[in-house]
């Protein structure tokens, strides 16, 4: 077995997080120390944080504290890193584990199983690392190689345990409770869903499963008999009765005390569900239902990972297809073969697809007639309950990933740590994101993402959600319907900067308290998909107080938060390139629009402060705007100036609101126009860097960029952005109220 030298890294990383270190310092500190020194310390530290180390990443970080500056590390470990064939892991001449490779034995093609498996074995790698100290090597999406620092590591006992993670009563609160909770299953509208049963893996998923019909039950008995009208309190009392005497016959049927117990413990979960929680299922039988649930044996969900040499290939066929033998069913989910009718007398609940497990399950069948549902086997029903992650109208799914080479935290960790709150759930790298915005249209609300578009309105949302600095490094997958769009990035940081200045809702309240949309905001993140940027500024500086903060005088942050923007605009498109000439040439032409930005801001700035206090603000507003108009052609514009000007300087100044302007116009006077700027330089009573400039470098710098767009629509495109910024770094002075 051939590893790489990062390779050996992570398995060094795994033994140290699982080695008591006081029997290892000296070829631990070697380790850390060269880690440090090559830079890859922050790399070391996030595989541990994975691992929960805390303890190692004390010592390490001990250690380079107390490092002498400059001494050289001792010999490197590595070296004493030996793989025999077996993938046997030898250290120092000693065994100090295995490198394992496992196989996905199932591969679903729907996307709602997919994502359950996907993110269920997404957990249990989480759960290896923690438990075990267990690192990828490498994956693929068929294939896991880990390296385990143990020598007599069994997946199949690390798989018990961890389902007794999964399935326990904490972990189902968050997967199953809160999901039925707050999301209605069925995709029919008011729809109620015919039973849903899962083969219970745990003790702990049987109570919940008997808890939630307990909570349909009692909802059907306490139900008001009249539609609207509430019972009398006699008639409530005589339910609560009858409801208390249900609940005894089912204790007393139950035939041993370990059952009666675990039934009381259900009895109590079920007071978790509300209302919709418990009218999500039809109720005629649910006693019957409680009855099967407690007494059913345990399921035993196999492991879907396994060793090359475990796979059955014989009973697997391609998933989302149905043959019926004589005895064998294959799984539409999973693809398996299994037998019905022998696993009838463990389950009595039915082996068919239900909300769970696919989006819209009675659709599935080509052949199919009407409502005939595919079968679907008891692993997949129960890998289905463990999974948030659901096609349901109102949510979006999206999937994160990131570069292997990015030194934030793994995924899974950082959505955990994330406060998301309740209504967005997680599972591996999935995250479920709750859409709360209705518009009244017909005389009925909508969904906001009806009516902007699903990637609008995902878009829209990662930015709210996710904190912008947690962005970068970030890819998204958005699953809509049966289809999987790639988000780009980019968008999504520049629109949560543009929220963070705006502060604008999606919907807003019209004058007869109806919800509808706030179309400038549904405008700009359509101007962001397009990567126009300083447009979708210019639309929101230039909207209603309502549909986004005004801009004033004192928006010192918000005009600081527009500028970093207008950098990012260019930095990220540069960033998103990889290559792309066109997008590199998209950027440049933006770093233009910034560096004449810069000058002209200049003057007209001048020009508001030189007739600021000597005239009335009307018309301040109507000589700014009147030199901004100006801007297609650098002679009428400095024609415009003198006018109100003294003389033919301006000087720039490198404030917080101007400062990425303000470095493109210098650039472009020092490197394109190859200006000695020393003699122009300055700085205010404030240490502000300031720069004079005359009219003549807005011509020089106008001739110079002209020529790059010689294009008529190119020339047209470069004076409508300038306009557009300009307008939009003036949106205080131009929000005034005249006298
Ligand atoms: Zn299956």
């Amino acid at each position: 077995m051939i590893i790489d030298n990062r390779q050996k890294d992570k398995i060094l990383a795994a033994y140290f997080a699982a080695t008591n270190l006081s029997d290892a310092a000296a070829v631990f500190e070697a380790f850390v120390h060269r880690m440090h020194r090559e830079g890859k310390y922050d790399r070391l530290k996030h595989w541990w944080d994975d691992m929960n180390a805390l303890r190692t990443i004390r010592a390490a970080e001990h250690h380079i504290r107390s490092l002498p500056p400059e001494t050289e590390p001792s010999s490197d470990p590595i070296e004493k890193l030996g793989v025999g064939k077996n993938g046997r892991v030898q250290f120092m001449e000693e065994p100090i584990g295995a490198i394992y490779s496992y196989y996905r034995t199932v591969l679903p093609q729907e996307t709602q199983i997919k994502i359950a498996y996907d993110s269920l074995i997404e957990r249990f790698m989480g759960f290896l690392q923690r438990k075990k100290y267990a690192i990828r090597l490498s994956e693929n999406q068929l294939a896991y190689v880990l390296f385990v620092p143990d020598i007599d590591f069994q997946l199949i006992d690390e798989w018990q345990r961890f389902l007794e993670f999964v399935y326990s009563a904490e972990e189902l609160y968050k997967s199953f409770t809160l999901f039925v909770n707050n999301w209605r299953l069925s995709n029919r509208k008011g729809g109620i869903l015919g039973y849903v049963r899962f083969p219970s893996v745990t003790e702990d998923m049987r109570r919940w499963q008997a808890a939630f019909y307990i909570a349909t039950l009692r909802r059907r008995v306490l139900k008001p008999d009249k539609r609207g009208e509430p019972d009398t309190d006699n008639r409530r009392t005589k339910k609560r009765e009858d409801m208390t005497q249900i609940l005894s016959k089912l204790h007393e049927q139950l035939q041993h005390q370990d059952l009666k117990l675990s039934f009381d413990r259900a009895e109590k979960l079920s007071r978790q569900f509300n209302t919709l929680g418990s009218s999500q299922v039809r109720n005629a039988k649910a006693e019957q239902q409680i009855r099967d649930i407690m007494v059913e044996p345990l399921h035993i969900l196999t492991c879907p990972i396994a060793p090359l040499d475990k796979i059955k290939r014989a009973s697997t066929r391609e998933a989302g297809d149905r043959i019926v033998g004589k005895r064998q069913t294959y799984c539409y989910g999973c693809g398996n073969s299994f037998s019905p009718n022998e696993r009838k007398q463990n389950f009595k609940g039915n082996l068919s697809a239900n909300s769970f497990v696919f989006y819209a399950p009675s659709q599935r069948l080509q052949s199919g007639t009407g409502e005939e549902r595919p079968s679907v086997c008891p692993d997949c029903l129960t890998v289905a309950f463990a999974s948030p992650i659901k096609l349901v109208t109102g949510t979006i799914i999206v999937q994160l990933s990131t570069d292997e080479d990015s030194h934030s935290l793994s995924i899974e960790k950082y959505l955990r740590m994330l406060t998301l709150g309740e209504l967005n759930l997680i599972a591996g790298r999935y995250l479920l994101i709750n859409c709360p915005e209705f518009i009244d249209k017909h005389g009925g609300l909508i969904f906001v993402s009806k009516e902007i578009g699903v990637k609008q309105y995902a878009l829209w949302r990662i930015a709210q959600i996710l904190p912008v600095e947690a962005l970068n490094n970030m890819y998204f997958t958005l699953f809509v319907d049966e289809s999987e769009i790639q988000l780009e990035t980019r968008h999504i940081v520049w629109l949560s900067h543009l929220s963070e200045s705006f502060l604008s809702r999606i919907t807003l309240k019209d004058h007869k308290n109806k919800n509808r949309l706030n179309a400038p905001l549904n405008q700009a993140i359509r101007l962001i998909q397009k990567d126009e940027v300083i447009s979708a500024i210019h639309r929101l500086a230039t909207a209603k107080p309502t549909e986004a903060k005004q801009l004033g005088d004192w928006s010192y942050s918000e005009k600081r938060g527009l500028e970093e923007l207008r950098e990012k605009h260019c930095e990220l498109l540069e960033k998103s390139s990889n290559g792309d000439k066109q997008m590199m040439k998209q950027a440049e032409f933006y770093r233009h629009v910034a560096a004449l930005t810069g000058l002209t801001y200049a003057y007209c700035d001048y020009v508001r402060g030189e007739l600021r206090g000597k005239e009335n603000v009307d018309t301040v507003q109507r000589e700014v705007k009147k030199l901004i108009e100006k801007v297609v052609n650098p002679s009428f514009f400095n024609y415009e100036a003198a006018d109100v000007l003294p003389g033919t300087r301006a000087t720039m100044y490198c404030n917080d609101d101007n400062y990425f302007c303000y470095a493109q116009a210098k650039r472009l006077l020092e490197d394109t126009l190859k200006l000695d700027l020393s003699d122009r330089e300055g700085r205010t009573d404030k240490g502000q860097e300031s720069l004079t400039i005359f009219f003549d470098d807005i011509l020089n710098a106008y001739a110079a960029i002209s020529q790059k767009y010689y294009k008529k629509a190119q020339q047209r495109k470069l004076s409508y952005q300038l306009k557009l910024n300009l307008h939009a770094k003036f949106a205080s002075l131009f929000n005034q109220k005249g006298d």
